[in-house]
């Protein structure tokens, strides 16, 4: 089926992006024809950023990549993926507890859906300390971010 296109969804809360996510991205790019950044819209999570903005800034760091796009959605993550014809779920591990939390969300995943596929990029070793978790406690503290996330995360 020559116009099967590879693609892959890099689900997330992205609340905000971060470096180690730009990192995933970027070395994920080049393994398929299209990446959807898919950002979880649910109800029950708390977050810091409306979710438009966090679509935008995630819109302005990949602006000259032609593969990526940038999607907002709700439910199943695999239903997503059905949906936009997704071959592929995109995750970055960092640790051990990482691995754990993705290992039952992926083998539950494919249950739902065994036409879908998780794959695993371990992240860059200097961002392995990183989260969007962390960096919402250095905002709400003041302090400076800039090391962690892209450029284009203006508050
Ligand atoms: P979620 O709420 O689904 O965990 P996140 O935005 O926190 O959403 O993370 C999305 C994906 O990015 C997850 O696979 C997570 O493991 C990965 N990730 C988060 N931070 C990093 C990092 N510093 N380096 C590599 N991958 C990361």
């Amino acid at each position: 089926m020559p116009d099967m296109k590879n693609i892959a969804v890099f689900p997330g809360s992205f609340d905000p992006i971060t470096k180690g996510h730009v990192a995933v991205i970027n070395r994920a790019v080049p393994l398929f024809d299209q990446l959807i950044i898919a950002i979880g819209d649910n109800a029950d999570k708390k977050h810091m950023f409306p979710v438009e903005k966090r679509k935008k800034w995630i819109e302005d760091i990949f602006k000259n990549e032609p593969k990526i796009t940038v999607e907002i959605y709700n439910g199943l993550t695999v239903e997503f993926c059905k949906k936009t014809g997704a071959k592929f779920i995109l995750r970055g591990l960092r640790t051990s507890a990482d691995f754990e939390f993705e290992r039952s969300i992926a083998q539950v995943n494919r249950r739902l859906a065994p036409e879908v596929d998780t794959l695993f990029i371990l992240t860059e070793a200097k961002y392995t300390p990183v989260s969007s978790s962390i960096v919402r406690d250095i905002i709400r503290n003041g302090g400076d971010i800039s090391e962690f996330v892209p450029e284009e995360v203006q508050l």
